[in-house]
């Protein structure tokens, strides 16, 4: 039987199946070379086909997510980090947590690698097909404010409680205005068992009625974020820190300096 091989990428164009169009020859070859049999060389185009689908989804994602930095778990000195679990934080990185909808608290002093583990396992929700959006909470809640004056309120709400996981990034280095409070309270329900939400902060749970300016939004916040929650509480010094003594930049005793 004689090939039309403009008929078959037209073909191959048609079905989307455009790794195996591109590389058609090469990939033909290969399954000559391996010497491969119908049905597998049909397994290794398909498999061609889905290492880039993957890989252009979650370049996509990732773009989407607007995280401020690359950070992996790979690159996680869990070493370094005695008061983490690393078998919890590999239980997280599953995504189990976010296709329940459930709320992940990293807390902990500046420096412990809560910034680094909330990018490292938002990456994770992307491998496994979650949507992600990273949001510092400062730049958020100014967000909802600015919305709320305009008049343009619930598209706001509606952009921030549509991805699946939502990274909410510092909570608590600034308190909020009490309408600030009652924005973020209004977003919190929103999400509330629709979508997952992971925290970071400097500050206990107990702390956030200042966080809020208001203890009564503040338990209404805390009892829907933390219904279905984890909570990891990072102790211990600063990364940054330990770095900088470790390579003789500080000496042992220096850790009240700015970092
Ligand atoms: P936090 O958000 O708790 O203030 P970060 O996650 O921003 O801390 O960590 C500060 C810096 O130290 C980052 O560059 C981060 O990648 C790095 N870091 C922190 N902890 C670790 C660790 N255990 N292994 C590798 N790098 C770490
Ligand atoms: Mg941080």
């Amino acid at each position: 039987m004689t090939v039309d091989h403009e008929r078959l990428t037209a073909h191959l164009s048609r079905l989307k199946l455009t790794a195996i169009r591109d590389q058609l020859d090469t990939l033909l070859d290969e399954a000559a070379r391996k010497d491969l049999n119908l049905r597998e060389a049909l397994a290794f185009l398909c498999e061609a086909e889905v290492a880039r689908k993957d890989q252009r989804r979650i370049r996509m994602g990732t773009a989407i997510a607007r995280f401020p930095t690359v950070r992996t778990l790979d690159g996680f000195d869990f070493g370094a980090q005695p008061s983490i679990d690393p078998k919890l934080i590999r239980e997280l990185a599953t995504g189990r947590w976010i296709a329940n909808g459930d709320t992940l608290l990293l807390l902990g002093p500046p420096g412990v690698g809560k910034t680094h583990l909330a990018i490292a396992l938002g990456r994770q929700a992307i491998l496994h097909r979650h949507t992600v959006l990273f949001a510092p909470a400062t730049g958020l809640v100014t967000d909802l404010t600015k919305a709320h004056r305009d008049g343009r309120l619930e598209d706001k709400l509606a952009f921030y409680t549509k991805p699946k996981l939502l990274i909410i990034e510092e909570l608590g280095y600034l308190p909020f205005e009490p309408n600030a409070a009652h924005l973020f309270f209004q977003l919190v329900s929103r999400r509330y068992e629709r979508g997952s939400t992971l925290v970071t902060s400097n500050r206990n749970v107990t702390e956030w009625g200042t966080v809020f300016g208001d203890n009564v939004v503040a338990t209404a916040i805390l009892d829907r974020l933390l219904h279905h929650s984890h909570v990891v509480t990072i102790r211990g010094d600063s990364y940054r820190l330990r770095e900088k003594r470790r390579s003789g930049l500080l000496r042992a005793d220096d850790t009240n300096n700015h970092q």
